[in-house]
């Protein structure tokens, strides 16, 4: 056996994979197809359950370097700073009751870019120009062979994730069912030049799909059912015939940069393990990109994956823990499928299309509504069923955390202002509670795996205390002012952490 695991694709999930990996103490390989980093800006940012993700990595400042621009170039090509449904800009990226919990705008190269660099940090091998094209499984290992410019190689590894996009390879070698529905539209957008800008019509609707163009770039959503099927990169010509099909007019495109071709196509493995072989990101999930929603998904399938199978490779992990993954991230998934569908429909040519979208913009000025559409966008509403909950359990239990702010009692017994972020860098569990809580020593028996912070005061209205997961995930939780329930802590530690090491002292918690 060469490593623990094997993850195929170094794009921001797979990255991303191996860093939580070897964060949880095993070895990652990353083999890739590309020499180099691809270019192509695709995602424009990530949204805010993957900025969180990061930073409990410590990389946030990292990618909020260039936020203004962003924020000035992303109003410039939508034509406004707001996010958008089915493109009806009206939602709100800084919700009214949780501000803090918003994206970041971040280009997909410079954010792979920073996530390199973080798992070189991390000691992560990343062999690029190797072509998965091969996998074999056996109740001991996987192997998988990759063509590279020097011939054929093999590795063995414990575990293979497939983190190697929508058209993933793994996926199809390993048999994974990949049901779902074909596309609506096509859709294709580049930052161009053209001779005759003044011919193209405004933004908006048209009678077979959508136009967007500003200074330097232009999209068309392109509904008409006669276009051929398209193959290879995107060319001035199939550009030149969507924009003709779509707006009505001939445009002639004298240069074209950033160019990227889409669809609605909607598809989602049935489940995200076969044996040794996961998939992560794309892989597992396709859909439009409408409402940018990729990234927020496929990075918390890595942050929810890595630990669980970390403990499952070093023998720790107890009974179920591998396949939560799948229970847990496939409806995050399939509820993405979901309003992308939605979203699709909204934009369906037509007068009945146009009166649907009329009274879903005006239902989006209610601000609950509005709300409603941000947290759906922002997978704010996701929560994960996990089997010890109680029918009326604390709110945040199965929740993704935010970076709240804490009181903690640092070494000398001062209090001090600190973000969650400031203990998660490394990847631990954490048991946030008040110095001397009962709760730690209840916890006693699994130390080894938790860090305790000891938070006098959490800036949160619902929480006096909690135990929180690698991912951010909200294990348990108490409510200030009601009754700590410590036996469903232990049975939380049970589920994520198995049985406790044999009793120990609490010892002191240490910031
Ligand atoms: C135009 C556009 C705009 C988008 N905008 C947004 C947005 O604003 N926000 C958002 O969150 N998402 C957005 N997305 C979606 C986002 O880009 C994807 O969800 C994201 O790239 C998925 O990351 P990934 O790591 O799963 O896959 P990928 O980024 O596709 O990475 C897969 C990697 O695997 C490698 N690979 C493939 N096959 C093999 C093989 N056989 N062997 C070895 N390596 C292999 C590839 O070379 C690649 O590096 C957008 C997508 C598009 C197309």
């Amino acid at each position: 056996m060469h490593e623990d695991v094997i993850v195929v694709g170094a794009g921001p999930v797979g990255l991303m994979l191996a860093a939580e990996l070897r964060l949880a103490g095993v070895s990652p390989l990353i083999l890739e197809r590309l020499a180099e980093p691809a270019p192509q800006r695709k995602s424009r940012g990530v949204g805010p359950l993957a900025f969180e993700a990061l930073q409990r990595r410590g990389l946030g400042e990292r990618l909020a370097a260039h936020q203004p621009e962003r924020t000035a170039e992303k109003a410039r090509d939508h034509g406004s700073e707001k996010n958008h449904f089915a493109w009806i800009h009206k939602i709100d990226p800084s919700p009214r009751d949780e501000p803090d919990r918003r994206g970041a705008l971040v280009w997909q190269p410079d954010l792979e870019a920073v996530l390199a660099e973080y798992a070189a940090e991390l000691g992560i091998p990343v062999l690029r120009g190797h072509t998965v094209t091969a996998i074999t499984q056996d109740d001991a290992a996987v192997t998988v062979t990759a063509e590279t410019a020097g011939g054929r190689c093999e590795r063995t590894a414990a575990y293979v994730v497939g983190c190697d996009g929508g058209r993933s390879t793994i996926r199809k070698l390993a048999g994974f069912d990949f049901p779902g529905t074909p596309p609506l539209m096509t859709a294709r957008q580049a930052r161009v030049e053209i001779t005759d800008p003044d011919a193209l019509p405004p933004s908006g609707r048209t009678a077979a799909g959508m136009l967007i163009h500003g200074p330097g770039m232009i999209g068309v959503f392109d509904f008409s059912p006669d276009q051929e099927e398209p193959h290879g990169p995107l060319t001035r010509e199939e550009l030149q015939a969507s924009v003709r099909r779509v707006a009505g007019v001939d445009v002639t495109v004298t240069a074209m940069t950033d160019t990227s071709r889409f669809t609605d196509n909607a598809r989602q493995v049935t489940t995200y393990r076969k044996g040794r072989v996961l998939l992560a990101g794309d892989a597992a999930h396709v859909h439009s990109p409408n409402g940018g929603q990729g990234l927020n998904l496929g990075l918390i399938d890595a942050v929810n994956l890595g630990w669980k199978l970390a403990a499952e490779i070093r023998g720790q992990a107890p009974p179920g823990l591998l396949d939560s993954y799948t229970a847990e991230r496939h409806p995050a998934g399939a509820a993405v499928l979901h309003n992308t569908r939605a979203q699709s429909a909204l934009m369906l040519p037509g007068p009945h299309t146009d009166a649907l979208r009329d009274i879903v913009s005006d239902l989006m000025d209610i601000p609950e509504v509005n709300r409603y559409f941000g947290r759906m966008l922002g997978g704010l509403a996701t929560r994960y069923s996990f089997p010890y909950t109680p029918p009326h359990a604390h709110p945040l239990i199965g929740r993704l955390c935010p970076d709240l702010t804490c009181v903690v009692t640092t070494g000398d017994g001062e209090l001090r202002s600190a973000r969650l972020s400031r203990f998660t860098i490394t990847g631990p569990f954490v048991l946030l509670v008040p110095a001397g809580h009962p709760a730690i020593a209840a916890a006693a028996g699994w130390r080894d795996r938790l860090k305790v912070v000891p938070a006098a005061a959490i800036d949160h209205d619902q929480l006096s205390a909690a135990l929180i997961r690698p991912d951010g995930a909200v294990a348990w939780a108490s409510a200030p002012g009601r009754p700590c329930d410590i036996a469903l802590m232990r049975t939380a530690l049970h589920t994520w952490l198995g049985a406790p090491a044999a009793s120990r002292p609490p010892g002191a918690a240490v910031v």
